[in-house]
């Protein structure tokens, strides 16, 4: 039974990581907020019990794309947020691009916003974009609760939303620098990327890996080394992100620049950690994606980046298409639409590839998967931990559990996924969204209008 906001729950026994790491707690929940954490709560609210697993703040995925309004046939909120709830994520902040209308005017974020109240089953933030033609835009956007700014360095991929030449993005840096409002970067070489993959066409390449060769990590290293140039003339209180980091030099390069006082934080995606080229060239277009999967060297230094704590946050880029759109590129993979659907995956591949194979530690995975993303777009302390006070957004995981996904398991419309027949240790047995269960035994039951508008703080 679903149970609705007003109820008290009671999470006993189960390994809660908390803010100061992992404690055998019992949390209970009133009106939808953690009310107690302790361990034995006094409570005689529903129960659910948790021994032997472990509760983990919920997900806030800061990068997914659910094409809606516009696009609903290659994803849409509610297929996108049943995809949250079967991942343990809790809240979304979906990004302008690939919707239609695209979120460049409050009009548009006023109409993304009906169309999410209506059929989201988990919170959702929205992003706003940066396009050359907004930049008059940016502040109405900004006042009206978006949480940052997507910019694309190189093109999108979609005609709707124009990329930003550095001298655009310079300007818009600084309308959002006066605002102290965040930037979130698609950071590629336009020159570069475009130069190599018209060689490689030139050539005849239509193999998988051509796509990899046309965007190396050169490409990115010189996108942040020209964000940071623009970053530098924007002022003080700039703040940018670079989304979707793929390799340990991208890193590098954000690294210098914030040791030399620049507000900047980089994401990484679960795809990166989990597949190598090789992998692509077996999967195909269900792996392609932009920056693309990288050689198992990369793969593992971007692994080290990680562990290092060189990596703020964990997105899932989730960015599903019609499956005739992928298909299409089978034989020629410059056919094929960029996009994962990996909004399930994250918990899943952080487990098995993080805390089972390379030592990582469940407070790490809530810092990069909840902590972090709540801090880094102002929806923390409500959002982002398992804190009295907070919003009681849980997710619980076995984290012995090995499993495989399968199609019946799937959420995202398309059907297509480059997960699917995967190995996991770990897995997702419940998730709760404010208080009310969304997800729990392999089935989605929330309800599509559950999930509600998160806005940053400071413009709240
Ligand atoms: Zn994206």
């Amino acid at each position: 039974m679903s149970r609705v906001a007003g109820d008290s729950l009671v999470i006993r026994g189960g390994t809660a990581v908390l803010p100061t790491g992992q404690r055998r707690v019992d949390i209970s929940v009133r009106h939808g907020v953690i009310s107690a954490i302790g361990s034995e709560v006094h409570d005689d609210g529903d129960t659910v019990d948790a021994r032997g697993l472990m509760v983990l703040p919920g997900v806030i995925d800061a990068h997914v794309h659910f094409n809606e309004p516009g696009r609903a046939d290659w994803e849409g909120w509610e297929a996108g947020t049943r995809g949250a709830a079967a991942g343990g994520v809790t809240t979304v902040l979906e990004m302008p691009l690939n919707a239609h209308p695209p979120t460049t005017t409050v009009a548009a974020f006023d109409a993304k916003c009906a169309v999410a109240s209506q059929k989201a089953l988990v919170d959702f933030g929205l992003w706003g974009g940066m396009v050359p033609e907004n930049l008059a835009e940016l502040e109405s956007l900004h006042h009206r609760g978006v949480v940052g700014f997507k910019a694309f360095m190189s093109n999108s991929g979609i005609d709707d939303f124009q990329r930003v030449p550095d001298g655009v993005l310079a300007i818009g840096l600084k309308t959002t620098a006066r605002l102290n409002a965040l930037v979130g970067v698609h950071a590629e070489s336009h020159e570069m990327v475009e130069r190599m993959g018209a060689e490689l066409i030139a050539a005849g390449r239509t193999d998988r890996l051509a796509w990899c060769e046309a965007r190396p990590p050169e490409a990115e290293v010189d996108a942040i080394r020209r964000l940071l140039v623009s970053a530098r003339g924007a002022g003080r209180n700039v703040r940018v992100h670079v989304v979707h980091v793929s390799c340990a030099e991208g890193l590098a390069a954000v690294d210098a620049a914030r040791s030399k006082g620049v507000a900047i934080s980089a994401e990484t995606c679960p795809h990166y950690l989990a597949f190598t080229a090789a992998d692509f060239e077996r999967i195909g277009p269900p792996l392609k994606c932009a920056p693309p999967i990288r050689d198992a060297a990369t793969r593992d230094a971007l692994w080290q980046e990680v562990l290092a704590g060189r990596v703020d946050l964990i997105g899932s880029d989730h960015s599903p298409c019609p499956a005739a759109d992928k298909t299409r590129g089978n034989e020629d993979v410059w056919k094929a639409w960029g996009g994962i659907a990996g909004i399930q995956a994250t918990l899943p591949v952080l487990m098995t590839e993080g805390v089972h194979a390379r030592g990582l530690s469940f407070e790490r995975i809530a810092h990069l998967t909840a902590t972090a993303p709540a801090q880094l777009f102002g929806l923390y302390p409500r959002k982002g931990a398992l804190a009295v006070g907070g919003d009681a957004d849980l997710a619980i995981v076995d984290p012995e559990k090995q499993w495989t996904l399968d199609s019946k398991d799937l959420q995202t419309r398309s059907g297509i996924c480059a997960y699917l027949g995967r190995r996991f240790t770990g897995k997702v047995v419940r998730t709760i969204v404010r208080g009310q269960t969304v997800f729990v035994d392999g089935q989605v039951i929330g309800r599509p209008g559950w999930g509600r508008l998160q806005k940053p703080q400071a413009t709240r």
